[in-house]
């Protein structure tokens, strides 16, 4: 995947469908107020992320500050993402608080640089960002369509 220029953020965007984007909050209310995580699979175009598929997974550490996926499982998602002929385009999770990464997911989104979107269950307010570069993360616009 090629890298983000910096400077050249102003269009960044995520696009994901209004089903898509109400089952990823079914998730996140459904698994409340521990974290639910997702797999976003897609296609990219320059800085336009745009989300087809949603692979929900499994929030191994059953907490409500952290999540991480097993990496077996992780594994056979990106398979299935490559069997579609998609690719990742963005991480979703949730936090019990604001929709801002924390320093674990700042570690992370330096390892993984598509969006990463948030979602806050106590607002339902969703937010994107995506590491750029040494000088930090953007955030992004979260296009909810049709
Ligand atoms: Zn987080």
């Amino acid at each position: 995947m090629p890298e983000i220029e910096p400077g050249n953020t102003e269009s960044l965007e995520i696009l994901i469908n209004k089903n898509n984007y109400i089952l990823l909050n079914n998730l996140a209310q459904k698994n409340k107020p521990l974290e639910s995580c997702a797999i976003l699979a897609g296609k990219r175009n320059n800085n336009h992320f745009i989300v087809t598929k949603i692979i929900p997974m499994e929030n191994d550490e059953k907490s409500n500050i952290k999540f991480t996926i097993n990496e077996e499982k992780l594994f056979k998602a990106y398979k299935k993402i490559e069997s579609l002929n998609l690719s990742v385009v963005g991480i979703y999770h949730t936090h019990p608080s604001n929709p801002i990464p924390s320093k674990t997911d700042l570690k992370y989104m330096e390892i993984n640089p598509v969006p990463w979107i948030i979602n806050s269950t106590i607002t339902g307010k969703s937010k994107c960002f995506i590491y750029i570069d040494s000088s930090g993360i953007e955030e992004m616009e979260l296009k909810v369509m049709d």
